[in-house]
């Protein structure tokens, strides 16, 4: 069977959830088994979004295969609980790197280089080569950005295009406003969206409507007209409760009857179990029986969405442990210098410290790992937090004062943390870190690591320069820090522990893998840890 095509266009405003809609798309889909994969356009001119900064772009989300793409991913991994591969990821600087460098080899000789043909042509061969490769039932094309833009313009031509080839079904996915003060559902914006789509040639199938609240049958009947649509096809998308519900609402107002018609594919049975399981995952996560406070202690807080694979990550945790992870926010700046307030630790149950670069916040980070040691927090350390958790017991246990990274105090006496040999002659800053999934063996079957993964070894997905120093292995574990984790040819520290309460810091990012349906097993276990705690 030809590959079938979705494409998922969002008008009016950015932010409107495009990928948890895709990701809901791919979830219902792989319910009626037929073989789904996402594609996501990205109109910036980066090659991929690795050398961002955080609070520019969000989190920098890793796949295995050593690829750093949009965030988008993680919603679609989480969702739809498959590993990606990066070519799945377009941005507009890939595209227009390769018709550059095509054109300097003598590609297109003769002819003027052009964004249509060329580039859109680019765009649909390697749509189609996906296609032929993976051989998808369906692929659903996420074009990032909003109708009207500039940067996604020609790509949005491209699926015009590709519609005269292929069976496209288009979505359309919008805003739809209640003013306050009358309580009403204004469709003027929906319709100036359905028209920018219309002028680029394209007509929707579905408009996916965001809103607060359900839609009424009388805004609907109204958007419907003005978009030459039946009322069925217009789609309620309102606030979820927890939008791992999308998928089910989307199935309970008939959505997915529909778009399995408009693709042409079967309305086969879904696969009940899977949906029963996901549907108890939902509950739990909306009523769960317990409650824990978790801090999470980083320093891009004032943007969420740079730690969205930590968040869902407690949330997949919890809904496994039939668990609510409250979250609060610690901005470690806020620590640094015996700042701070340690009250509010009082009444978490657990300390995450995430992953990050540069020096800023980190002192705030190591005096926040000591406060959580000597009040036997349960902690969990990601990459930096695992590298600071090394720097902290190295100060406070090991008599090594001014102990830091050499990341972060390039000039200090005691290195602890180190550019890693692999790192030592490269300059180019783009996809060179250690990446993706790397192998690693947990010996001790006694360890906090082994018992929350129960087997060795592992994979994890990572993305750093650093390690840590094996000159101060001995010295370490002679005070009492457990080396839990070590790469397959035992030469990197992959775990580290304390030897008493629950404290484990790894150098992966394990929250890169957490899946609505398969949690991360250290958040689990790191869960387990704070419901023991009395605070
Ligand atoms: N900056 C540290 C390193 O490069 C940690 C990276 C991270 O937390 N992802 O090793």
């Amino acid at each position: 069977m030809p590959t079938k095509y979705v494409v998922v266009l969002g008008s009016l405003l950015s932010g409107l959830g495009k990928g948890v809609v895709t990701s809901s798309i791919l979830r219902i889909l792989d319910f009626y088994n037929y073989k789904a994969l996402p594609v996501k356009f990205d109109g910036y001119l980066n090659f991929d979004c690795g050398t961002m900064n955080p609070f520019q772009h969000g989190e920098v989300f890793v796949l295995d295969d050593k690829s750093e793409v949009d965030m988008d991913f993680g919603i679609y991994e989480r969702f739809l609980n498959k590993d990606l591969t990066g070519d799945l990821s377009i941005t507009g600087g890939k595209l227009l790197g390769a018709i550059i460098s095509k054109e300097r080899q003598g590609g297109y000789l003769g002819q003027t280089v052009q964004i249509i043909p060329h580039l859109t042509n680019e765009i649909i061969s390697r749509i189609e080569k996906l296609s032929d490769e993976k051989k998808p039932d369906v692929l659903i094309i996420e074009v990032g950005g909003t109708v009207g833009d500039i940067e996604n313009s020609y790509f949005i031509e491209a699926m015009r295009q590709l519609a005269l080839k292929h069976e496209v079904v288009f979505i359309n996915l919008t805003y739809l406003p209640t003013l306050d003060v009358v309580g009403e559902q204004k469709t003027k914006p929906a319709q100036i969206g359905v028209r920018l789509i219309l002028q680029d040639g394209i007509r929707t199938n579905f408009i996916i409507c965001r809103s607060q609240t359900a839609l009424l049958e009388s805004t609907k009947e109204k958007l419907a007209l003005f978009a030459n649509l039946s009322k069925e096809r217009i789609i309620d998308d309102k606030d979820q409760q927890t939008l791992y519900n999308l998928p089910l609402h989307f199935m309970d107002v008939g959505f997915d009857r529909l778009l399995l018609k408009d693709l042409g594919l079967q309305l086969r049975q879904p696969n009940k179990k899977k949906i029963a399981e996901w549907k108890e995952n939902v509950k739990r996560t909306i009523s769960p029986k317990h409650e824990v406070n978790i801090a999470v202690v980083g320093k891009y807080t004032h943007l969420h969405d740079s730690y969205a694979s930590v968040k869902e990550a407690l949330i997949h945790a919890g809904a496994k442990t039939d668990t609510r992870a409250n979250v609060t926010w610690i901005e470690s700046t806020d620590y640094d210098d015996g700042k701070g307030d340690y009250n509010i630790f009082k009444k978490m149950h657990g300390v995450v410290v995430t992953g990050g670069f540069g020096s800023r916040g980190t002192e705030g980070m190591i005096n926040i790992i000591k406060h959580a040691r000597t009040n036997n927090i349960p902690y969990l350390g990601l990459c930096l937090g695992m590298q600071l958790m090394v720097v902290e017991y190295a100060r406070n246990m090991a008599g090594l004062a001014g102990a830091n990274s050499s990341e972060l105090d390039p000039k200090t006496k005691h290195k602890l943390i180190v550019l890693l040999d692999s790192q030592k002659r490269i300059t180019a800053k783009g996809g060179t870190m250690r990446l993706g999934a790397q192998e690693c063996l947990l010996p001790d079957k006694d360890s906090v690591a082994y018992k929350a993964y129960g087997k060795s070894p592992i994979s994890e997905r990572h993305r750093h320069r650093y390690e840590f120093n094996n000159n101060y292995r001995k010295i370490l574990t002679d005070k009492g820090l457990k080396i839990t984790g070590l790469t397959t040819d035992r030469k990197l520290v992959e775990f580290v522990e304390w030897s008493s309460g629950f404290g484990i810091g790894t150098q992966s990012h394990p929250e890169l893998k957490s899946r609505f349906e398969s949690p991360a097993p250290l958040f689990v276990s790191l869960i387990e840890a704070a419901k023991s705690r009395n605070v």
